[in-house]
């Protein structure tokens, strides 16, 4: 499988259709589910062509591993979830439930 440029998320990344933005750095962007499954239900996407976690974690170099992570920490503190909880979700390949084939993390909260 090759990656999609004119998957959803690629499109959002390109601007071409909005989003409701609650984070953005260099090295990702994080948006409201359009489909929320808790009362808080963001994604989280690195601005890179990954198509699932398993491309992710097999092809990203070692320190933009370290830099997603890192603004995935970051964005669990904005929100305030250490202690509140929260559960992070991620969906690799059909059969795990992928519809949209760009690396995302589901971060769901019912706080
Ligand atoms: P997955 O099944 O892990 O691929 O999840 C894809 C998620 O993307 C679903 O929870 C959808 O509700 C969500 N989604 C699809 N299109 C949009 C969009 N334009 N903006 C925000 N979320 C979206």
């Amino acid at each position: 499988m090759t990656y999609d440029e004119e998957n959803i998320f690629a499109k959002i990344l390109r601007s071409e259709i909005p989003c409701d933005k609650i984070f953005e750095n260099d090295l990702v962007l994080s948006f409201r589910d359009i489909n929320p499954k808790a009362k808080l239900h963001i994604l989280i996407i690195p601005k890179k062509p990954y198509i699932d976690i398993a491309d992710f974690l097999e092809n990203a170099d070692i320190n933009f591993q370290t830099s997603f992570w890192s603004s995935v920490n970051k964005i669990i503190s904005l929100l305030d979830l250490k202690s509140k909880g929260f559960k992070i979700i991620t969906h690799k390949g059909k059969d795990g439930g992928q519809e949209v084939f760009h690396f995302h993390l589901h971060l769901l909260s019912d706080s």
